[in-house]
């Protein structure tokens, strides 16, 4: 006997899948339209890699309650779910290309959709990285975004290509993201300036950091042929830094008072300073390292992409990380990066 199915009953005062996809997410390709050779709206999209180059990959995922709080702000969300992808392609030295956006959404209300959708776009139209694809569904708010990047092959900047002798660099500064999270936390408030009050100007632009990051791309790009190893600081500068010495089977000392602090960091006393410089996470900056011969070349890769950049240590043959202050001293400093299977 054939199956019943019930009518298909359409409510046309709800936004649907489909005309969620076509208002906030379908838009004809603004740049490398020579790559894209089909976008959004088929089962897969199509990417024409050009001849001879690699593409480089990368995946991050952005959870409510894990990676932002329940009632952040949807255009920073936007722009940071595609940042922190971006950040990833920079650290490669990857140009970007394209990406796909797969969304979870307890709900399809414009008032979030709009928002959301602006800041995620312009920063892909400011990196010249299309939306080529994705999926939505209805469920607890989950971003996951895949970018797609090309690379010269041998010029991918890897986390195992640090040698000893080498400089260690970091781009940017540090910190002010995990301040920011202090104060949202009521962490250390007694230990904090008081003018960094939630809405005083100061904590606001520490804010800043945390909800917009800027991904180095121009950087990554200039660093190619210079830098020898590089990643990106998400999850705190010497844990980071700690996968590019395990990766390179090496070891390396820091300057710890050399390290940039974020400019209200800065104005904090130095042992928070030293821990959310050493240990803050979501700073989305640049670590990697050269020859000391190429100072010069990275300093010029620094201002043709307008970056700044400082040199903060130096890669040893002799395994495990050093800290010293800045009279050359050792450092014993208890500090952890994010793990979040270790983290509550
Ligand atoms: P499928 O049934 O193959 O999973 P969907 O119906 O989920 O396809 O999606 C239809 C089209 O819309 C596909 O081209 C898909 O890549 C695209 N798409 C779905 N969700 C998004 C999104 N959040 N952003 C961009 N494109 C999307
Ligand atoms: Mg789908």
């Amino acid at each position: 006997m054939p199956v019943q199915y019930p009518a298909i009953r359409y409510n046309p005062s709800m936004l649907s899948e489909f005309d969620l996809i076509s208002r906030y997410f379908t838009r004809t390709a603004r740049s490398n339209i020579e790559h894209i050779a089909l976008g959004v709206g088929d089962d897969c999209a199509l990417l024409t890699p050009t001849a001879g180059m690699q593409l480089a990959i990368s995946t991050d995922m952005l959870v409510e309650g894990r990676h932002f709080f329940p009632d952040a702000d949807a255009f920073s969300l936007g722009h940071k779910c595609l940042a922190v992808n971006l950040s990833d392609l920079a650290a490669m030295g990857a140009r970007p290309l394209a990406f796909t956006l797969a969304l979870a959404l307890p709900a399809a209300r414009d008032e979030w959709l709009a928002p959301f959708s602006s800041g995620l776009l312009a920063l892909a139209d400011t990196h010249h990285c299309e939306l080529i694809g994705g999926d939505t569904t209805k469920g607890p708010l989950n971003i996951c975004i895949t970018v797609f990047g090309e690379t010269l092959p041998g010029q991918a900047l890897r986390r195992d290509a640090a040698q000893a002798g080498d400089d260690i660099w970091v781009s940017g500064t540090l910190g002010d993201a995990r301040l920011a999270l202090a104060v949202y936390r009521q962490e250390l408030c007694d230990q904090l300036n008081p003018d960094l009050q939630p809405g005083s100007e100061n904590f606001l632009l520490a804010a800043a950091r945390m909800h917009q990051p800027s991904p180095r791309v121009a950087l990554g790009l200039a660093l190619r042929g210079i830098a020898h190893a590089a990643i990106d600081i998400s999850d705190g500068l010497i844990g980071d830094l700690g996968h590019i010495l395990k990766r390179s089977g090496v070891g390396a000392t820091l300057a710890v008072d050399s390290l940039p602090a974020g400019a209200i960091l800065n104005q904090q006393q130095q042992t928070i300073r030293r821990h959310f410089t050493l240990a803050g996470g979501d700073d989305y900056e640049l670590c990697f390292t050269a020859t000391a011969s190429q100072r010069d070349a990275v300093l010029a890769a620094a201002q043709a992409s307008a970056t700044a950049v400082t040199r903060i240590g130096t890669i040893d043959a002799a395994p495990g990380l050093r800290l010293q202050d800045a009279s050359l001293a050792p450092l014993n400093l208890q500090l952890s990066s994010f793990d979040h299977f270790q983290t509550t």
